[in-house]
This record gives structure tokens, C-alpha cells and sequence, in this order.
């Protein structure tokens, strides 16, 4: 029996004059997660169909919609003709091996010769019949079988409500750029942001030599990783040796965090016009580590004009653990490969940097000729 997919999106952001953007912006969606499969779809009220793939196809289909921002639940169908036997055969196929049940139909056909509850009560009474383990509950169902009678040809039967990601469609709420390292969180952060309908970039600054191919690996697989969930992403690859070789050369060495994010903010915005990004996402949560203060995060702030989110802001590190997991990233980040913010790692880094004396150790570097020199060569990788 032919089965289909039926994809039901959040009717919450549709409120508006902008229905019809938010709705192209989710069919592309929709679109460049099933990329390289065969099928066909199509728009109803309310939800769409995909159909004509090969059978062996709907896992893969299915979570990959999973991943797409904006879909409400997702249910595979059998697909039959309107004729009650075929209903009823589909209608076994959903039922589970015990427990109760309850048959609800929806009928699109007015002019379909039973009604809904017509309908509902035949089927129940012919499984009943059949499957003497089996019982009715109106009330609270162990399972439930969905029947939708489109026209007089086709109809729809369906067990269950698989839930979506919620969220808003990627693209409908504006572009940021998200500082990308290897570590747990900012993936995360990635994701977070995605689900509020942005469209996420990544840039990722490493120290080659003193950090080690294997580090920008981990990284290009991380950002592989959370690309589903933002429709495709560009990662920017920038080295920040030379700046921190710098730093390390000229400034007060407790100052490298605290210096080293101020230039990562500043390359990030220059990117960000490259790439039409309006922000800039941090993975940073407070009081996680020395440099995530509130006075570490304004130092960082006061070097860009762009807003920064910083979406784990509240989060323990728990928390964040679990959702990285529940995206697979998890393992990936806890590969031990170190980070450029450990390179020249001072011993007591400071942990409440005040801007004037951040301010007084950045004046001793030429700070726009290192960005110039950074952004001159920047390694662009596409998924
Ligand atoms: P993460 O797990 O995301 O690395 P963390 O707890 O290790 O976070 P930090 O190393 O202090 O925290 O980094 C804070 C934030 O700064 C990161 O979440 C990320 O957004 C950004 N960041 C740090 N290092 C890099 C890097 N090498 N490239 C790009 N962004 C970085
Ligand atoms: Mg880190």
C-alpha cells in the first residue's frame, strides 16, 4: 500500500500580511531538506502532502523534516482509494497489537455518501469484529486512527502524530553569523537561533600551527552537524595567529581572552557584511568561565556595533549538554582538540576585564591592519 507524508506546519506565524512570504520561505525549506530524493508534493489548507517516493525513503525523509524549523507534526499516511474495504485494510495497517482506540474522520468531500461519524462508527465496528484484543475509548485512546476522505477517489489513514521542531522557518526573521568553535556550546547556540527563523552563518578563527588541522575537522563536521537545521550555511574559516602572536608579544598576556574576542567581533562584522548578516550569536552563557562575565561579554560588545545574541545566556551547562546531545554534536565536541582560546593561555587570565584597561593593552597593537591581514585570506566552505 502506497504511503505519503503529511507535514503540518505552525498556523502561529502565519498571522499577518506576511503569510505568503513565510510560506515560499518554508516550501524552500522544505525543498533543500529533501534535496536528492525523488517525490512529488503538494499544498492544502493548512498542511502539504509529499508523495511518489520510493517506500524505502521515509525514514530518511521523515527525519529530515524533523530538522526543518516550522514544521508542526508529521504523520505517514497510507494512501487508498475512497472505497470503505480499502479504508478499512489501511485502517488494520495503523492499528496497534492491544489497547483501545478511537476512529476519527475528517471529511473534506461533503458530497462523500456517509459522514464523518458514519464513517468512524463502520470502521470501528469492523475492527472490533475482527481484532477481539482490541477495545473503543472515545475518551482517553491508546491509539488513535485518523481517517481523511479528500475526494471520492482518495483518501487518507494515519496512527500518528510525530512532533516537529516548532519554530519559526529559517529565512523569516533575518541573517546573523555565528561564532563557531569546536566546543559544546555554540552549536547549540546555532540551533537555538535557527529555530527563531534565522538564517544562521558560521565563522570559525583557529591558530594553525599551534592548532591542529584535526581542530578545523572537528569543526567543519560540527558545522555539518547544524546545517539542517538552518537550511544550508556558509563557514568561514579565518586564522588569527598572527594577531595572537601579537597580543602575546606586545600586551599584558592576561589580557589574550579578553583581546582575542574583541578581534574575533570585529572580523565577525566585517563578514557579516560580506554575507548580509545582521548579528552576531555566541555560544557564551554567564559566569560559565572566566571570560564569560558580564564584564568579559561588555569588552567583547563594546568592539562591535552589531547586536550579539547570545541565546545560552541563562543556561546551565547541563542543560546545554542535552540539547547538543539531542542535535548529535556532543560527541563531536568533546573530541580533545584544543582551541585557539587556549593557545598562549595566560595563568591568570582576568576574569572582570574592565574596558579602560582592555582598552589600554588593544592600543598597543595596530588593530586594523590585523584584521585587514586576517580577513585577506578566508577559506569558504559550503553546505
Ligand atoms: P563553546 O563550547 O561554544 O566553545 P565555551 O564554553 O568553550 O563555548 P568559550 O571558549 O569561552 O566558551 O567561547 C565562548 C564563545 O565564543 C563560543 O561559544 C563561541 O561562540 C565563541 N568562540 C570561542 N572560540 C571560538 C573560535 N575559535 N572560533 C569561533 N568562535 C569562537
Ligand atoms: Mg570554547
Amino acid at each position: 500500500m502506497k504511503t505519503c507524508v503529511i507535514i503540518r506546519y505552525s498556523e502561529i506565524f502565519l498571522k499577518g500580511n506576511n503569510r505568503g512570504f513565510f510560506e515560499r520561505t518554508f516550501e524552500e525549506n522544505m525543498v533543500s531538506a529533501l534535496r536528492g530524493l525523488s517525490y512529488t508534493w503538494e499544498k492544502q489548507e493548512g498542511r502539504y502532502l509529499v508523495e511518489d517516493y520510493a517506500e524505502e525513503d521515509v525514514d530518511e525523509i521523515l527525519s529530515r523534516l524533523e530538522k526543518v524549523f516550522g514544521v508542526h507534526t508529521l504523520s505517514v499516511a497510507f494512501k487508498v482509494s475512497s472505497d470503505m474495504d480499502d479504508i478499512f485494510s489501511a485502517a488494520l495497517l495503523v492499528c496497534e497489537d492491544e489497547g483501545s482506540f478511537k476512529v476519527m474522520t475528517h471529511r473534506a468531500d461533503k458530497k462523500y455518501p456517509l459522514t464523518s461519524m458514519e464513517i468512524s462508527a463502520e470502521i470501528g465496528a469492523k475492527i472490533l469484529d475482527m481484532r477481539h484484543n482490541l477495545r473503543v475509548d472515545v475518551h482517553n485512546p491508546d491509539f488513535l486512527i485518523n481517517i481523511d476522505v479528500r475526494d471520492s477517489v482518495t483518501s487518507l489513514v494515519f496512527g500518528k502524530f510525530i512532533k516537529g521542531p516548532g519554530g519559526m522557518p529559517v529565512g523569516t526573521t533575518g541573517k546573523g553569523l555565528l561564532l563557531l568553535s569546536g566546543g559544546i556550546d555554540s552549536p547549540v547556540a546555532g540551533k537555538m537561533i535557527a529555530k527563531r527563523g534565522m538564517k544562521v552563518n558560521c565563522v570559525h578563527f583557529h591558530s594553525y600551527p599551534y592548532t591542529n588541522l584535526q581542530a578545523k575537522d572537528k569543526v567543519i563536521r560540527l558545522a555539518k552537524k547544524l546545517s539542517p537545521y538552518t537550511s544550508g550555511l556558509t563557514l568561514y574559516i579565518v586564522k588569527v595567529t598572527k594577531i595572537q602572536e601579537e597580543i602575546h608579544k606586545k600586551c599584558d598576556g592576561d589580557y589574550m581572552v579578553a583581546l582575542l574576542r574583541r578581534f574575533m567581533v570585529r572580523i565577525g562584522e566585517k563578514l557579516s557584511q560580506w554575507c548580509g548578516a545582521q548579528c552576531l550569536i555566541t555560544g557564551e552563557s554567564l559566569g560559565q568561565v572566566a571570560s564569560q562575565t558580564i564584564e568579559g561579554m561588555t569588552s567583547t560588545g563594546d568592539a562591535t556595533s552589531l547586536q550579539i545574541l547570545r541565546p545560552l545566556v541563562g543556561f546551565d551547562k547541563n542543560e546545554i549538554i542535552d540539547l547538543a546531545k539531542e542535535m548529535e554534536t556532543y560527541d563531536i565536541s568533546i573530541e580533545p582538540y584544543e582551541d585557539c582560546c587556549t593557545v598562549f593561555l595566560p595563568r591568570h587570565p582576568v576574569i572582570h576585564p574592565a574596558l579602560l584597561d582592555v582598552l589600554r593593552e588593544e592600543k598597543k597593537l595596530d588593530v586594523d591592519a590585523l584584521v585587514e591581514e586576517a580577513i585577506s585570506d578566508v577559506e569558504k566552505i559550503e553546505f
